[in-house]
Order: C-alpha cells, then sequence, then structure tokens
C-alpha cells in the first residue's frame, strides 16, 4: 500500500514536471516518515526510496541506530543549537538552517567529526508569524556570511508555505522562492552551490514542482495520516 501511495505521488511528480518541460530526475521526493514506525521505512527501502524526512532531532537519532539498510536521512525541522552535535554526521542535508548562529554551530560540529555538512537555508517567504525562517531580506545577507564558516556547504533554500485549502494559493510563494533561488545563484558566492530547492507538502507538491521544486517532502500523501496522541 505504501508503495502504491509512493508511486501515485511520483506520477504527480512527473506530470507536474511534463506540464513545466522539466525531466523528472530534477525533483527527489523526500518520504516524510516523522511518527511514522521503522517498518514503514523498511517497507519503502524495499523498492529502493532512499531518502526520508524526519523533523525532530531524537527520533532521526533513534530511527537511524536502528535502522540495518543505509538511509539518506533529510532534518527538515526546527534545529536548535544544542542538538547539531547528534546530528552532523548523520544526515544527507539539513533543510532548516534559519540563522547563523545556527550555520555556526553546524559549522563548528562538523569540523570536530570531520565531515562537511550540506545545508539549505530557511524562508519564510509568505511572512507567517508561527513559521520558522528567514525574511526574504535577511537572506543574503546571512548566505554571505554562512558561506565563509568552514565544513558546511549552502546547497539552496527550504520554505514551508502557508496551509491552504487551494494550493493555488501558494504558487505565489514558490515563484517568490525560486526568484530568490535564482538571485543568490547569480551572485556566485564562493562555496554557494544553489542547486537545491525544497518546496512543496502533500497538499501543494504540484504547483511546487511547476515552479522549479528540486525537493518536495511527502508525509501524509505517502505514510497516511500523522496521529499525535500514542
Ligand atoms: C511534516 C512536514 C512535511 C510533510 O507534511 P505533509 O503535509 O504530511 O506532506 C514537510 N515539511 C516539513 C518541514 C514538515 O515538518
Amino acid at each position: 500500500m505504501l508503495k502504491d501511495n509512493y508511486d501515485a505521488v511520483a506520477k504527480k511528480v512527473k506530470d507536474a514536471c511534463e506540464r513545466a518541460g522539466r525531466s523528472a530526475d530534477e525533483v527527489t521526493i523526500i518520504a516524510v516518515s516523522k511518527t511514522k514506525p521503522l517498518s514503514d521505512i523498511v517497507e519503502l527501502q524495499q523498492y529502493g526510496v532512499m531518502d526520508f524526512g524526519e523533523n525532530k532531532v531524537q527520533e532521526l537519532c533513534a530511527k537511524y541506530e536502528e535502522i540495518e539498510k543505509p538511509v539518506r536521512w533529510h532534518l527538515i525541522g526546527h534545529l536548535q543549537t544544542n542538538k547539531v552535535k547528534y546530528i552532523v554526521d548523520k544526515v544527507e542535508l539539513i533543510h532548516s538552517v534559519d540563522s547563523l548562529k545556527l550555520a555556526k554551530q553546524i559549522s563548528k560540529e562538523a569540523l570536530k567529526k570531520k565531515v562537511t555538512v550540506p545545508i539549505l537555508i530557511q524562508v519564510n517567504v509568505a511572512q507567517e508569524e508561527t513559521k520558522f525562517g528567514l525574511e526574504t531580506e535577511e537572506v543574503m545577507a546571512l548566505i554571505s556570511e554562512a558561506a565563509k564558516l568552514p565544513n558546511i556547504k549552502i546547497k539552496g533554500l527550504m520554505t514551508i508555505a502557508p496551509f491552504v485549502d487551494d494550493p493555488e494559493d501558494n504558487r505565489q510563494y514558490f515563484r517568490m522562492l525560486k526568484q530568490l533561488f535564482v538571485d543568490i545563484g547569480a551572485k556566485n558566492f564562493d562555496n554557494v552551490d544553489m542547486t537545491i530547492l525544497s518546496m512543496g507538502m502533500t497538499n501543494d507538491y504540484e504547483v511546487a514542482v511547476e515552479e522549479g521544486a528540486t525537493m518536495v517532502r511527502v508525509g501524509t500523501g505517502i505514510f497516511g495520516a500523522r496521529n499525535y496522541n500514542i
């Protein structure tokens, strides 16, 4: 059943790519497994799914320890500086860097563990008060500073769009993030490699792909509804 859900998402991504004149292999689907059991991840691994997203450090670390086959783990949730040390050597990509302080901490811990950590800068394009992420105007300044830090590599931008009934309402935000992504890329900062645009969730990933997403983060659409009460 998980396989059917995943395939349906992949098909929609492919169709959205076609509508936008893009190739489907430009888009990576991150299966957001937060709150879901390890057995769900193992099941999808059997079908070749490699990229999984978690929003909590503790849950990511627990699953990391238990799973047998390696996974490309994506940390997609808010990251506190005091937890950075637990994950720098476990993750493929940190999607949610929203301050210079956090970038510095990742750099410091990565240096200690002798790894280089790819990161995305989280932007609150819709300026929602309830969401983490930088204001659009702050992004360029943060990137020019963070780019100088050792053992991190800035790979792109991420946003969490508002929860809306009609995904078309988020098209404007995806377009804004894409434009910012292009503008930053054009600056050719050293140590910045603008190749990843992480945007789109279950409700709006098709629109995000049409607007240029290279990673979509899909939880409910693959694993079903989450139950936070267990
Ligand atoms: C939970 C989560 C997702 C996936 O949400 P769905 O609506 O279930 O697809 C994507 N991105 C982030 C940052 C999340 O926390």
